[in-house]
């Protein structure tokens, strides 16, 4: 004979219809008491209902989908023999986190504060490994640094550079094109739509994984609790674990005359407000060389001021050498070991000092310039101390390899635990994190980070490099292969390329590779499976790439380390 008891929702305030979002259990579970057996949603909150008594579950009445009431029928169970079988606990008394008593007060198992592809891989991650997220967001919209103002909208303008710069040299084939008019308007709103889908997508993504998103600026009050003040007011989130991926901030020089529009950081050269007759970018790293590329194709003139004795410092000189080369015709001046001492808004412009080895002697006048002189973590923003989270001078917060920060239930992801400041990085660490709280086994111990400069041409790097081996007296092998010797490379008029490999002399294993040329932050993720997988030579120069290919560059480049190279002579009969 069944004993089964009828397990009814408990008084749960002044909610009336309540969706289930969760059932779960199943029937035939057994299951402990105050265990979660449903999720409920509100339009004000979420909760868990806990169950009564521990028990077996006989039939369940409810599914996700349904609406249930105060005292409606949930479940049936057969209570484990010596259960005290009496009315359910509050919900107050829900184990994982803190109960749901306002609107203003939410409780989650996994917490995330920022939604850059940092915060909303982790959120999602955790999501689907089970967990009750809460991800928080200071602006409407999703996506941070990378869909909104960088990686993304970065790229759409890039590819209409492109695009411009290689009808220019479609004329060398025979096809000469018309000047293009540049519709601003038109290609801000191009780029806007391609952010737009993006971001659009992730609320889409959150919302079925409920992921609750809060909009708003969320600080630390201890290390179970974050307030957010955003346009509904002051929200508090209670959570079990929280992870930090609050980003970086583009870095500002004190004393430059940061207030005036002219004046541009890489956020505001995206926004595309106007194209400069003459244009300085500050800094030749990556963004900063990616928006001259932008900017030049859309007629700038270009100056570009670098404080070390190589643009992209940290790639190896041969590769930049190809870029330096290409982008020297297109530009007005390149200044390297050189920086800019002050800079004075006029009427006319800004007017621009310079000193170091390249300094011109005067000072010159541009219409615009980019600052692009490095991102700073925003480690100091989120209230660290009441949670007792360490933030180093910098702003960085130090983790170990599960993405921990010094307070056990809080890990932190993405550009706000170090460089690289890649968004590639922050999502691989985003999930490290996500299933370290979920129980999984989980480490973020990659043997490299690949880096790329969606330049003209491209420039991308990963594993050791040929000045870190020097530097650190680590024995080599290299394979380089010219384009200039590539079938594929000539026929689309892009023979400056090179791709170069670099071995380890006993093992043969890959220990780096480098590639300037067109596509060659495509061209790298090959390179980065051999260095994981550790491939050797033979593997790479065996491996059938396809013909004609620019990939097949990587083939011929470990088949100029093996010495079995038939498209050029190959290194060593050439003594
Ligand atoms: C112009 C440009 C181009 C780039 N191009 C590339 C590229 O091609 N490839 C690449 O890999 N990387 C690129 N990057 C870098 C990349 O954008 C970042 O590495 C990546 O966005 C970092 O992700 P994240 O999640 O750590 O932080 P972010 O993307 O910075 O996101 C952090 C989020 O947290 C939010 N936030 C911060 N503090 C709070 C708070 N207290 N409360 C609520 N919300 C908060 C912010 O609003 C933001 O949305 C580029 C960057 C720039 C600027």
């Amino acid at each position: 004979m069944s004993n089964s008891v009828e397990v009814t929702l408990p008084p749960i305030g002044d909610f009336e219809q309540v969706d289930v979002i969760e059932v779960l259990v199943s029937s035939g579970d057994h299951i402990e008491a105050e265990a979660s057996i449903i999720t409920l949603e509100s339009d004000k909150a979420t909760m868990e209902i806990p169950s009564p008594f521990a028990g077996t579950v006989t039939e369940l009445m409810v599914k996700v989908g349904d609406k249930i009431s105060q005292r409606g029928l949930i479940m049936t169970m057969e209570p484990d023999e010596g259960a005290s079988v009496q009315e359910p606990p509050e919900p107050s008394a829900v184990p994982v986190s803190e109960a749901v008593k306002s609107p203003t007060d939410v409780s989650a198992e996994v917490v995330v504060l920022g939604g850059g592809p940092g915060g909303y891989t982790a959120a999602f991650r955790a999501a689907d490994l089970g967990k009750r997220v809460v991800l928080i967001e200071r602006y409407q919209q999703l996506g941070g640094v990378c869909l909104n103002v960088g990686c993304i909208p970065s790229k759409a303008l890039l590819h209409t550079a492109e695009i411009i710069n290689e009808t220019a040299e479609m004329e060398r084939m025979g096809v000469k094109f018309a000047r293009p008019e540049i519709d601003l308007e038109q290609m801000r709103a191009g780029k806007e739509r391609v952010v737009k889908r993006l971001t659009q997508g992730l609320v889409g993504l959150a919302k079925q994984r409920n992921v609750q998103v809060i909009q708003g600026t969320g600080k630390f009050e201890s290390p179970n609790r974050i307030g957010v003040v955003g346009p509904e007011g002051k929200i508090s989130v209670a959570f079990d674990h929280a992870i930090v991926a609050c980003g970086s901030s583009p870095v500002k020089i004190p004393g430059f005359p940061n207030e005036d529009p002219r004046l541009m950081d890489s956020t505001d050269a995206l926004a595309l407000e106007e194209i400069p007759k003459k244009m300085l970018v500050v800094g030749g790293g990556i963004i900063g060389l990616e928006m001259a590329t932008v900017y030049h194709a859309l007629g700038s003139e270009i100056d570009i001021v670098e404080l070390q004795d190589q643009i992209i410092p940290g790639c190896d000189k041969d590769l930049v050498r190809v870029l330096q080369k290409q982008i020297a015709k297109r530009y007005n001046r390149i200044l390297l070991s050189t920086s800019v001492s002050d800079i004075m808004a006029g009427k006319d412009g800004l007017k621009v000092s310079f000193e170091g080895k390249n300094a011109p002697d005067e000072a010159l006048v541009y219409d615009k310039v980019l600052v692009s002189v490095g991102r700073s973590p925003n480690g100091r923003f989120i209230g660290a101390e009441p949670a007792g989270i360490h933030v180093d001078k910098r702003g960085f917060i130090p983790v170990d390899e599960h993405m921990r920060t010094n307070v056990p239930n809080i890990y932190a992801i993405g550009d706000v635990v170090g460089n690289p400041m890649l968004a590639h990085k922050a999502t691989h660490e985003a999930k490290v994190a996500a299933e370290i709280i979920a129980g999984q086994p989980a480490l973020f111990d990659p043997l490299t980070i690949p880096s790329v400069a969606y330049t003209d041409p491209e420039v991308a790097w990963m594993g050791l490099t040929e000045s870190e081996a020097k530097a650190q007296g680590v024995a080599y092998e290299k394979g380089a292969f010219p384009w200039a010797a590539s079938g594929r490379a000539l026929a689309i008029g892009k023979e400056e390329g090179l791709t170069k490999l670099l071995f380890d002399p006993e093992t043969k294993r890959i220990l780096g590779a480098g590639i300037v040329g067109a596509n060659a932050g495509e061209l790298i993720g090959e390179a980065v499976l051999a260095l994981e997988m550790g491939a050797d030579a033979e593997d790479i120069g065996l491996t059938i790439h396809p013909h004609p290919t620019l990939n097949e560059t990587i083939c011929f480049a470990a088949e100029m380390a093996e010495g079995s190279i038939t498209d050029l002579i190959p290194p060593r009969k050439r003594k």
